[in-house]
């Protein structure tokens, strides 16, 4: 069992952020972290922790947060979604279900409702989502954008510097470009995502045009797994927000 009071403690030290309490799930406390004041500015929302078993998203969120400033970007940031799982290091919640599988419409799954009540009436300039993927060989990135500029390559660039990018032209069933990306395709081929219910799509749809999701590899240790998922965050935001 992972100790999620350690995680709880992390949260709590945290300077510069406010964290809050918004549930509790399954006897686990649900955190939202916040900038401690809300600004006019664009949001950014980044999670980790929607699967159990992928313990680099959410440790990469928390030494974000450790090291990171909000900036002049307003954030959401849910660091631990599925607490049951990642206690017990299990992908899904105490359902057994795959919460990313649960965003097509209303479930009784309290994590994916919580999530659709806390984004709802909100746009997010993007979404990233830090996962992990214990059959790849390397890091590689989802994106999503209803236009240009896409900005997973110049990312992905990044990252190789930090950590093995997988250069597979097929990943996990995706075509991808031979550079650890996967760029999703609007039209006949978000039918099938969107009977899968992923959270991204969701917000795709309600929330945001532009869905990063990193995915990094067992292949190497968790902290520079955490790290890579970092250094992709970071080079989103600079490319998004340059200066
Ligand atoms: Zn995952």
């Amino acid at each position: 069992m992972r100790s999620y009071s350690e995680l709880t403690d992390r949260l709590r030290a945290l300077r510069g952020w406010k964290v809050r309490q918004v549930a509790t799930i399954w006897e686990y406390p649900w955190f939202v972290v916040e900038p401690t004041v809300a600004k006019r500015a664009p949001t950014v929302l980044l999670s980790g922790g929607m699967h159990g078993e992928e313990p680099a998203g959410v440790e990469g969120v928390l030494r974000w947060l450790e090291c990171g400033r909000p900036g002049n970007i307003n954030w959401l940031v849910f660091p631990c979604i599925n607490p049951y799982g990642w206690a017990r290091n299990q992908r899904r919640n105490r359902q057994r279900r795959d919460i990313n599988r649960q965003f097509q419409r209303r479930t009784n799954t309290p994590e994916a409702e919580l999530i659709k009540r806390l984004v709802k009436g909100r746009r997010f300039e993007f979404s990233f989502e830090f996962h992990e993927d214990v059959d790849a060989s390397g890091f590689y990135l989802y994106e999503l954008r209803r236009q240009p500029p896409y900005i997973g390559e110049q990312i992905l660039q990044a990252v190789s510097r930090v950590t093995p990018i997988n250069r597979d032209s097929i990943i996990d069933g995706n075509r991808a470009t031979g550079h650890g990306l996967i760029r999703r395709e609007i039209g006949r081929n978000m039918t099938r995502v969107r009977q899968r219910g992923p959270m991204a799509f969701h917000l795709f749809r309600h929330c945001t045009d532009h869905i990063l999701g990193s995915e990094s590899a067992l292949t190497v240790p968790l902290a520079q797994r955490a790290q890579a998922h970092v250094t992709a965050l970071e080079f989103a935001l600079s490319l998004t927000f340059r200066a």
